[in-house]
């Protein structure tokens, strides 16, 4: 079935691909096994055919951003994998209303929203995903969110229909949206922002990112946080108490910087990330009786 689907994709022009793609260069964390097939259809119609075509041969696949909050196994992804990258990577300003494709890089957005004289975006500024894979994510920092600021998005369902998902349907909630729910890939998002002084924006955004490189391993491949804040308290403040800073398994470690990361210090196995993030669940757990949940989606074949 996944020749036929590669003969279809090919004969109708969709975009590249590449048969058997280790996808830890396509993960920050680069981790992974290879993917059966890796498609970049090349716009938006070429992503819906896309969807379209697997829905009607029933196979399974995952959409891939800038992979910057995934564990993908390392026997890899069965079926089809959909790098939305640089296809959808462009911005359009309509008043105080920004319409972002979904392979936007979320960094990109945030700095060029502050040149545009727009504030909302100024969190994003240390968020290395896409801006599909924020939507999905719901992803916040410093008190914000994508909440906060979203319009709506231009979504193709698993089932091939085209749909624009309001704020009333995205269920939004803590780095969740209704995504996790339905299946289906983010095409475009829209915005809405706030007038505000440029300089001033840029000010913020330059303060936050001075406080991540301070606080965070961000030369180290990894993956952001680990574990989802529990009810009123930190991961990291958990972690670093239990004294795990520095522990280590195997080729992933504990940051020395921001307990709740971990980096690949070079050869790191998704086996040797899964064991330790084990090791210190069961830690968190015996000492403060707290179940630390992932916030990494662990994805592919275990
Ligand atoms: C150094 C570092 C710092 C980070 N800091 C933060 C932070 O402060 N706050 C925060 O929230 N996160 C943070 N993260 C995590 C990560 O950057 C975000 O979750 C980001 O939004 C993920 O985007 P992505 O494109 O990399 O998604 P991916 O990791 O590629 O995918 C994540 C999920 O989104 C889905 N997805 C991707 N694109 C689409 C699409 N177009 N349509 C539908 N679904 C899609 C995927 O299928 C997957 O289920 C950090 C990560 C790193 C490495």
């Amino acid at each position: 079935m996944l020749q036929q689907f590669i003969t279809r994709y090919s004969e109708l022009n969709l975009g590249k691909y590449k048969v058997n793609e280790p996808l830890a260069p396509y993960t920050t964390w680069k981790i992974g096994g290879p993917a059966d097939v890796l498609v970049e259809p090349a716009g938006k119609e070429q992503i819906v055919q896309t969807v379209r075509l697997l829905h009607d041969m029933q196979l399974p696949w995952m959409a891939i951003g800038r992979g910057s909050n995934m564990l993908v196994s390392d026997k890899g992804m069965r079926g089809v994998v959909i790098h939305t990258g640089h296809a959808l990577d462009y911005v359009r300003q309509e008043d105080n209303l920004v319409h972002a494709g979904a392979g936007l890089s979320f960094i990109k957005l945030s700095v060029l929203t502050g040149n545009m004289g727009l504030s909302g975006l100024e969190y994003a500024g240390g968020i290395p995903g896409t801006v599909g894979g924020a939507v999905y994510m719901n992803a916040g920092a410093h008190g914000s969110d994508v909440s906060r600021i979203f319009e709506s998005a231009e979504i193709v369902l698993e089932t091939g229909e085209l749909v624009r998902y309001r704020t009333e349907d995205m269920k939004f909630a803590y780095r969740h949206s209704v995504l996790h729910e339905i299946r289906g890939i983010v095409l475009e998002a829209t915005f809405r922002l706030e007038h505000g002084d440029r300089h001033e924006i840029k000010a913020l955004n330059a303060a936050n990112k001075e406080r991540r490189l301070r606080t965070q391993p961000l030369q180290a491949a990894c993956a952001g946080s680990v574990f989802r804040n529990p009810p009123g308290d930190f991961s990291a403040r958990l972690v670093e108490e239990a004294g795990l800073k520095g522990f280590r398994i195997g080729g992933a470690e504990v940051s020395t910087l921001h307990a709740n990361f971990i980096v690949n210090t070079g050869q790191a196995t998704a086996s040797d990330v899964l064991t330790l993030m084990e090791r210190i669940q069961q830690t968190i757990k015996d000492r403060y009786g707290v179940e630390l949940v992932p916030e990494v989606l662990v994805v592919g074949e275990r």
